[in-house]
């Protein structure tokens, strides 16, 4: 039921693993010693036996080396002896003469579940009668039907009750075994006047990892974290997996907040620390609320709630922390969820729209390109973050329709820009990793290009590392065609994800981006400033062009400049326009004589 190599770190798992370990036993545990008689016994003193013993069933026949050669059950004797003149007929015959010679003899190593089914094949007489038990060739003793039924009847019970109450990946109490223990741990504090803190846990993005880096890999990831988890808490203590990445956490007998934020920080840390997953290392980090009984709420369903609420409101306010439930939390989620609704139809309502920033070349400062960048302008919360509504589309799966409108609207941007008299600009589109992941994303772009909406040669996809490297092989392959439409390709954020230098040579790229992180107090940061001349000579030794991201004043354009960085990106120049304003933005740039336009891409 547990894969056989996950970590088993608890006594919690380690239970569940013993209680539903799929090797059937063996009739070992069934034996019992039952004196046999020997062939030549006579007939006689066997039925003495079975008048004397009443609860004696079958004696096994074995000869002189003690291997059996038949049985003698308690049916079959008295049979005989029941039949008139019988008793003086035979009584000196000896039991080999009478006793049934195809008993069954079975291995003491057979499994239970084997014996069964060659009973059942051969008869349910032996059912009643038992079977004989061999160990290295030599009778041992016998075991009855009933005790296999028995022993197989309980262990299906149990198989049902692990079924019923563990969670089948990783082992962990379900949420029904859940709700058994946090109501037994509620009135348990009652009872010794302590508290009980009931943690909501949420792994960040796992929806995005698992879409990204495949099922497997997320399996393997939650096994690691319930290992973890399990790992934190004390015996009296409780992990459950309720779904996906949703955990629980019943820490009982607690005297204070402060008992519970020790373990927590205990988990907040452990979690810290690379997971290694199929060969890569990993970090990942989580959202975690906490209600404690009888502090908040005396009820289970209040309780359930209130740390339910105090974990959205830690993904609301950016994730990776935990916190404390308090009153205001109370309509969280169903913020949460409104937006994800609200979302949906958002696309349809028409609030969606891209704002345009300039990609500008160096050292001439000609305008070369514009980066597209989705904006939601909603009705009453008036404009939602990209970094807030963006993780939402991913996880839902909206950023798929999304995404397409976006390269559509791009696409229609770029020729009206170009009816409007402005020279033909690369346009840079951001692909999340779940569209790059479809079967279809290079066949939506190639009908963009068969569609006549642009010229493949002005349309720049860009894509995070992680999504480039953990999908290395579908990823090539992928970039190739996209590359063969004519398109270009440009890794956005560099230097944030997974920088493997070697793969990064395999991928058919034409930029890459430095991220914002590194750019920014460059002249006063020798380890930013290190770090992005690598970059830049990295990207001159794979023969890519290099644009510095979220280059805010003139001491940092004066330093990528140095450095050789072939693009800047950034507030200096400006911020992201929307379609008309950038138009305006272009001319007056332009006719400030600060640059010479610019059509060469
Ligand atoms: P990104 O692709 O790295 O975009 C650059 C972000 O940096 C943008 O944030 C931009 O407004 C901001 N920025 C540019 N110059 C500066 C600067 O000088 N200083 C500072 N502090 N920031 C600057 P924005 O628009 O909030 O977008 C955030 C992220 O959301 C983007 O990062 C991108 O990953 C994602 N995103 C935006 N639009 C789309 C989209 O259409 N599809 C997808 N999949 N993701 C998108
Ligand atoms: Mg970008
Ligand atoms: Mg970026």
């Amino acid at each position: 039921m547990l894969e056989a190599n996950a970590k088993v770190a608890s006594p919690q798992l380690q239970a569940m693993k013993e209680l539903s370990d799929a090797e059937t036993p063996s009739v070992r545990r069934l034996l019992h010693y039952v004196a046999p008689v020997v062939t030549q016994e006579r007939c006689i003193d066997v039925l003495d036996r079975f008048v004397q013993d009443k609860e004696l069933l079958a004696v096994a026949v074995v000869d002189h080396q003690r291997t059996p050669v038949g049985i003698v059950d308690r049916g079959l004797i008295s049979e005989i002896f029941l039949r008139p003149f019988s008793r003086d007929l035979l009584h000196n015959k000896r039991v080999v003469e009478i006793m049934d010679a195809k008993p069954i003899i079975v291995d003491i190593n057979a499994g239970i579940d084997d014996v069964a089914q060659i009973i059942i094949d051969a008869g349910m007489r032996h059912m009643v009668n038992g079977f004989i038990i061999l160990e290295n060739d030599v009778y041992v003793g016998m075991a009855t039907g009933h005790a296999l039924l028995e022993d197989i009847t309980h262990r299906r019970q149990r198989d049902l009750y692990v079924l019923a109450h563990y969670d089948q990946l990783t082992g962990l109490p379900n949420r029904l075994l859940f709700n058994d223990r946090l109501e037994q741990g509620c009135r348990n504090a009652q009872r010794n006047h302590k508290m009980l803190g009931l943690v909501f846990f949420d792994l960040d993005r796992f929806k995005y990892i698992n879409d990204t880096m495949g099922h497997s890999f997320g399996d393997r990831l939650l096994l690691e974290v319930a290992a973890r988890l399990s790992a934190s808490i004390r015996r009296s203590d409780t992990v459950a997996r309720l779904g996906g990445d949703e955990f629980v956490l019943i820490l009982q007998n607690l005297e204070s907040e402060a008992d519970a934020i020790v373990v927590l920080t205990g988990i907040v840390d452990k979690l810290r620390e690379p997971m290694p997953i199929f060969e890569r290392e990993i970090q990942i980090t989580a959202s975690l609320g906490m209600a404690f009984f009888p502090d908040h709420d005396r009820t289970i369903d209040g309780l359930i709630r209130k740390a339910d609420a105090a974990m959205y409101e830690v993904k609301e306010r950016g994730r990776n922390a935990f916190l404390i439930y308090n009153a205001k939390m109370d309509h969280g989620k169903v913020e949460r969820m409104s937006l994800e609704t609200q979302l949906r139809m958002a696309l349809n309502n028409g609030e969606l729209s891209l704002s345009y920033q300039p990609q500008i070349k160096l050292p001439s400062l000609a305008v070369v390109g514009v980066e597209a960048l989705l904006r939601w302008h909603h009705p009453q919360l008036g404009a939602v973050p990209p970094s807030t509504f963006i993780p939402i589309a991913e996880e839902t799966g909206l950023i798929i329709s999304i995404g397409e409108w976006v390269l559509r609207e791009a696409c229609r941007q770029h020729s009206s820009w170009i009816e409007e008299g402005l020279p033909a600009l690369r346009m840079a589109v951001n692909i999340s990793g779940v569209q790059f992941k479809q079967r279809d994303f290079c066949t939506l772009v190639k009908r963009l290009v068969e569609e006549g909406c642009i010229d493949p040669q002005y349309l720049e996809l860009e894509l995070t590392e992680s999504v480039v490297m953990t999908q290395a092989e579908h990823a090539v392959q992928t970039l190739m065609d996209l590359r063969a439409l004519g398109v270009k390709l440009a890794i956005d954020d560099f230097g944030t994800g997974y920088s493997s230098l070697s793969y990064l040579r395999k991928f058919p790229l034409d930029r890459i981006k430095i991220d914002q992180s590194f750019i920014r107090h460059i002249k006063n940061t020798p380890a930013n400033e290190a770090i992005v001349r690598a970059i830049i000579a990295l990207g001159e030794s794979l023969g890519l062009e290099t644009v510095a991201e979220g280059v805010e004043n003139s001491d940092e354009l004066e330093c990528v400049t140095s450095h050789h960085c072939h693009e800047v990106q950034g507030y200096h120049f400006a911020k992201p326009l929307p379609g008309n304003d950038f138009s305006v933005w272009h001319r007056q740039f332009i006719s400030s004589n600060r640059c010479s336009a610019g059509s060469n891409v």
